[in-house]
């Protein structure tokens, strides 16, 4: 079983990890996931031997509080979280703030000989000033020595102890100086950190509150939760879509930016469908409401954004390893520092400062927020984009895609194709043979019948016959029979196959020019053809043109047959094809192009019967219409159909890689760069001593700054 909690009181990676530790020893827990920047842990654990009391009383044991997470209501526990923090730590730092600015005007006049205070009297007024810093931010001693005293000390025992240490040595000032930076740094890292989670806020504000339904013949304004399946919602000009559903009535333009990111209007009439949060642009419609609740797609994006940015990178593990350890060696490195210099002659007060610059100096915090608040900030780019990552793992893979396959229909092509060309066959019996199949090419030819019919005139009672004994073979054709006839329609293949006798000489040469021919046999005996054309989208050259620019292989992979889809093939510059492939085999030709040369393979397919090879690949891509991102074969969904996102889904995750190692790199090397110096290292050649208030002030500085680089990523274009 598997459940989502919301973890409270949780400040660094020290924390995440322990947590982490302590659900996983758990008996009959499987695994565990923790999110400091989402303040969320996912659980997979067996009933049977473990409840999820255990796992919550476990948490609490480790010093934290974990309430399960309200799936109900699909308002994100991080946003909450974060807000409260936000106001908490600004609270903190104005009172602060109020007393720390006079304690440090007198600490430097009295240095700079401006005051004239007697001892007693100076340490009198500091100490006055200090108290309520310490007061207001007790938390940092309750949680710092609590945890130290649990033996799994964190970030806030290092402050706990620097601070602590700095007031029995009297040196108020610096004590009150580094609750204050610290605190300050704490602030600004939860704003910045509530701007990371910002994308779910945006999508969330999009979804109507109310809605106008037709129920007995009446408008009535109701609630969006009281929306059933089945209602008949009517939508004014102005409004937005509340759930998803296909117009009954009215024709419209729509703006579908918030789900696509594409900025094009879209027109929409009769039978088509309409998603929740788009917007209405022009004219009233009525549709009939075929998914709400959880089930629209606004619901699903928000669910796959918030639990792709609260999943863990592989890259992040590493940073966790470093932060489980981090605190406990700091400590022992401070206590070692200042014996050094107790031994090298200094006063034992001065040499003790010089450990406690090195305990606030350490930051863990950096380390541990370095990857998750890159892929927080790189998931909601993506979904501004139509981008759905489902998980921090296919956002760090999709960076090293080496090879892209592109199923043909409905992926390079429009995935619509129209009948060009009708020879022998009646086109009603054509359609009647077709009707029950739900490919793409029978839709086609019975839409075309269907045009046919309504535009001869009303007093021919001529319709599409009825059909029995109807049988499918995917990837090759159909079998129907129509009044005690029997008929085969299907490509070449299933003509060889059947050992059918067709003109295929007619059909080859329409194939050679990008058309899809369909044989249809009557009783055994060849009856005619129908082709159809399916062009390339818009985009498909750009993109293709586009991955090759970025080194990738690009392969078609198609059930059409090789004339045909070497027509499509010149036309969006695509080198290698895969044709005539059965459904059931394409995911055999993705296994070979991973065994050949281990090579990272990315399938794109518009998720019908491309369901298996997405599956295989290494990065799974779904791409087509928003409502059907319901497709759990893949990691990634492409809300627009436009093959470009492809090259943009790259892109962005080769950003958000080199955020990540950039924050990663920065954290270690701050670290490794700052302990030394606080320990003095200069002090032999330069005489300098770092102080305490400085090396708060860089702790927290550290950071802020890895937040920041991530929000970058927000500024930069796909
Ligand atoms: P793709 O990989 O292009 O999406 P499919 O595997 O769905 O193609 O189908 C492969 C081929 O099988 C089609 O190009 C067509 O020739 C034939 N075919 C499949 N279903 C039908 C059908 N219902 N009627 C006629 N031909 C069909
Ligand atoms: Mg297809």
């Amino acid at each position: 079983m598997k459940k989502k909690y919301d973890v409270r009181g949780m400040g660094c990676a020290a924390c995440s990890a322990r947590v982490e530790k302590c659900v996983g020893a758990l008996n009959g827990v499987q695994t565990v996931e923790v999110n400091l920047l989402a303040n969320s842990m996912v659980v997979n654990f067996d009933e049977g031997t473990c409840s999820s009391q255990d796992i919550m009383d476990t948490v609490a044991d480790a010093g934290y509080e974990a309430s399960e997470a309200d799936e109900e209501a699909h308002r994100p526990g991080a946003g909450e979280i974060t807000k409260e923090r936000t106001g908490e730590m600004r609270k903190r730092l104005i009172v602060s703030l109020v007393f720390c600015v006079p304690l440090f005007i007198v600490a430097m006049c009295q240095m700079a000989g401006i005051l004239n205070l007697s001892d007693p009297v100076l340490l009198g007024i500091e100490a006055g000033l200090t108290a309520p810093i310490v007061a207001v931010n007790y938390k940092y001693y309750t949680v710092g020595f609590g945890m130290l005293v649990r033996r799994s000390p964190n970030m806030d025992s290092l402050i706990a102890v620097g601070s602590a240490a700095a007031v029995i040595m009297l040196y108020f000032e610096s004590a009150g100086m580094i609750l204050t930076l610290v605190t300050m740094g704490k602030f600004l890292e939860a704003i910045a950190k509530g701007r990371t989670t910002g994308a779910i806020e945006k999508l969330l504000e999009l979804s109507p509150t109310e809605a106008t339904v037709m129920r007995a013949g009446e408008e009535l304004q109701i609630r969006v939760e009281e929306l059933q399946i089945g209602d008949r919602v009517i939508v004014k000009p102005g409004e937005r879509i509340p759930v998803d559903g296909i117009i009954t009535g009215g024709s419209t333009t729509l703006d579908e930016s918030a789900l696509t990111g594409e900025s094009l209007p879209v027109e929409k009439g009769p039978g088509e469908e309409v998603c929740s949060a788009t917007s209405n642009l022009t004219g009233r419609i009525e549709f009939e409401a075929t998914r709400v609740g959880e089930d629209t797609t606004l619901s699903q994006i928000i669910r796959l954004v918030d639990e792709a940015g609260a999943s863990k990178a592989p890259i992040a593990r590493m940073a966790d390893k470093i932060a489980a350890v981090f605190v406990p060696v700091v400590m022992a490195i401070a206590i070692l520092v200042a014996v050094v210099w107790l031994i090298a002659g200094f006063a034992p007060v001065r040499a003790i400062m010089v450990g406690v610059s090195v305990l606030v100096i350490s930051c863990p915090c950096a380390l541990g927020l370095a990857t998750p608040v890159a892929i927080m900030v790189g998931t909601g780019l993506g979904a501004e984009h139509g981008i759905l990552v489902k998980s921090a793992e296919s956002l760090e893979r999709a960076s090293g895609i080496e090879t892209v396959v592109l199923d043909k229909t409905g992926t390079i092509t429009r995935g619509k194709p129209l009948v060009t060309d009708v020879l022998g066959i009646d086109l009603l019996l054509a359609a009647a043979i077709e009707k029950n199949s739900g490919h793409p090419l029978a839709k086609a030819i019975v839409a075309e019948a269907l045009e046919m019919l309504e535009s001869e005139r009303s007093d021919e009672r001529d319709e599409i016959p009825e059909v029995s004994d109807f049988e499918e073979y995917p990837g090759r054709g159909v079998r129907a029979k129509v009044e005690d006839e029997e008929f085969f329609a299907g490509n070449h293949a299933m003509m060889e196959e059947h050992g059918f006798g067709a003109d295929f000489e007619t059909g080859s040469s329409m194939a050679s020019a990008g058309k899809t021919v369909v044989y249809f046999i009557r009783d055994g005996e060849y009856a005619g053809l129908v082709a159809l054309r399916d062009g390339p989208k818009a985009t498909s050259l750009e993109a293709v043109r586009e991955l090759e620019g970025m080194g990738i292989d690009v392969v078609m992979l198609t059930g059409d047959n090789a004339e045909t889809a070497n027509a499509i093939k010149e036309k969006v510059g695509i080198d290698k094809v895969y044709a005539q492939v059965l459904p059931a085999d394409k995911d055999k030709v993705i296994s070979e192009l991973q065994n050949d040369g281990d090579k990272v393979v990315a399938m794109v397919g518009d998720g019908i019967n491309d369901a298996p090879a997405i599956s295989r690949a290494d990065i799974g891509i779904a791409i087509g219409s928003g409502s059907d991102i319901a497709l759990d074969s893949a990691d990634i969904v492409l809300v627009r159909d436009d093959l470009c996102d492809v090259g943009k889904t790259i892109r962005l995750s080769d950003r958000v890689m080199r955020t990540i190692k950039q924050n990663l790199f920065w954290a270690l090397c701050y670290n490794v760069i700052c302990i030394p110096i606080a320990a003095g290292v200069l002090y032999p050649f330069t005489g300098w001593l770092m102080s305490p208030e400085l090396g708060a002030a860089c702790m927290s500085l550290s950071s802020v700054c890895v937040v920041c680089n991530a929000l970058r990523l927000k500024l930069q274009k796909l």
